[in-house]
């Protein structure tokens, strides 16, 4: 290949010729910050956004008539594929009968005991996103431990959740730069250590000060990263000989089956967080607890003697959110889907192993359930750290470019990309094929 920077100039220069709409309109929004009405709509390799003019299923068409096969979709909150009629009969209908009402409709009743059953949760509240959920369940661990330290995984992401920004660097832990105006420190109540390590850990939670481990199964924003054998069970045994209360994010690892990663594993979390797409991609999140931790719940807001005014929002679990999740788990996120989600991706991961074992590439696949990650890196890393040594930014962005190039979309930020129910095998065919024709160029 030509260098890397050369290469992306003139992968830019092919992606502004073909985009004049979408160029004009960037052009025209200088109102919003970044140009964009949420900055991270400006983390695309593109040099301007692609404006979207709607999607259907697995394919987005932008302003400029170019349809593109989508395996971000949206970074998880269109999982199951976008402008689902089911969804949309059941948004019209409530729209139709309001929306906001600070009271349940009977739906809510139906939604609680779908969620139970799926989940294996005994008690649920809905949130408006899974950053609040997160915020949350923090809260309600360190009300019922009566500790102040949390525990995450260097390299986690779980929303804009404060005491989850915390990074190691040199095995140090401390606030990471994109926590603006954040005056605390929040490494004084969050410990962070490498995720897979079992001795970190067990000396973590041995001093007794943790309420609770907030952790993904399987690690998801740092590229992915696969718990080693046995690591989510130890950090189960752990957390309960340590009286650390478990909470399971499973916003991306839903994708791993109908009851998420943690029915798939049989894992038992005390506490459990979804959202993204439990509602479709209408802004909702959903967070349950274990029996054993309502009851705790009970026992200190008698304690308290006060109401929970501190957590929640006025537009969370309102009725369009409570009719969307219901359609979600009733007639979109069926066993069938998830069949045909699993069966895609495995196709997926077969498809790109056979490239990088053609192209004789040092990158590899790491796959769970419907998600598939390409790494640059020979093996696998098992923590953040490792991961971050693999970091190439720019072939990151020339591998984004060129694919958007060739009409397919993938997550920014790292190389992820999700199967849909509606994601066809032709789709899947033509990544395989743009990701081969990236290499024989990187060879080239
Ligand atoms: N948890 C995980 C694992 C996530 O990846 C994210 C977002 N990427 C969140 C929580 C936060 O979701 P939201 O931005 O919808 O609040």
């Amino acid at each position: 290949m030509t260098d890397l920077k050369t290469f992306l100039s003139q992968q830019r220069a092919i992606f502004t010729v073909a985009h004049p709409k979408s160029q004009a309109l960037a052009g025209k929004a200088s109102a919003w910050r970044s140009g964009v009405p949420m900055h991270w709509m400006r983390d695309w390799a593109t040099p301007f956004p692609i404006y979207v003019q709607s999607a259907k299923q697995a394919t987005l068409t932008d302003v400029d008539g170019h349809a593109y096969d989508d395996f971000c979709l949206g970074d998880t909150p269109s999982m199951f594929g976008h402008a689902r009629l089911e969804l949309v009969a059941a948004i019209a209908k409530q729209a139709g009968e309001g929306v906001g009402f600070m009271l349940p409709t009977p739906l809510a009743n139906e939604v609680g005991d779908l969620l139970r059953e799926r989940f294996h949760m005994a008690q649920w509240q809905v949130a408006t996103t899974a950053s609040d959920a997160n915020r949350a369940v923090i809260r309600w661990a360190r009300a019922l431990t009566k500790r102040d330290k949390i525990l995450v995984f260097d390299g986690c992401y779980h929303g804009m959740v404060d005491d989850c920004f915390v990074a190691l660097k040199d095995g140090v832990a401390s606030n990471k730069t994109g926590l603006i105006g954040q005056v605390i420190d929040q490494a004084r109540t969050t410990k962070v250590i490498p995720f897979n390590d079992v001795q970190a850990l067990a000396k973590a939670l041995s001093e007794g000060d943790v309420a609770a481990v907030l952790a993904e199964p399987v690690m998801t924003n740092c590229g992915m990263i696969q718990p080693i054998d046995g690591f989510n069970e130890t950090l189960r045994e752990l957390c309960t000989q340590y009286g650390s209360i478990l909470i399971l994010d499973e916003t991306h690892t839903l994708s791993s089956g109908p009851s998420g990663y943690a029915g798939a594993h049989n894992l038992k979390p005390d506490m459990f967080v979804v959202g993204k797409a439990i509602a479709g991609g209408i802004p909702a999140a959903v967070w349950g607890v274990t029996s054993e931790i309502a009851a705790r719940m009970d026992a200190a807001q008698q304690e308290i003697g006060a109401g929970q005014s501190g957590i929640g929002t006025t537009l969370s679990g309102n009725a369009l959110v409570i009719a969307a999740i219901k359609t979600m788990l009733t007639e979109v996120m069926t066993p069938t889907a998830y069949d045909y989600m699993l069966k895609g991706a495995t196709y997926l991961v077969e498809g790109l192993r056979t490239v990088i074992a053609h192209h004789k590439l040092p990158w590899c696949v790491v796959h769970v359930g419907a998600r598939a990650e390409l790494i640059f890196a020979p093996e696998a890393p098992q923590n953040a750290e490792a991961m971050r040594d693999h970091l190439d930014h720019d072939l990151l962005e020339a591998f984004h470019l060129y694919l958007i190039n060739r009409g397919v979309l993938i997550a920014p930020f790292h190389n992820m990309m999700l199967i849909s129910p509606q994601t066809g095998f032709d789709a899947i065919d033509r990544l395989v094929a743009a990701v081969d024709a990236f290499s024989q160029e990187l060879n080239s």
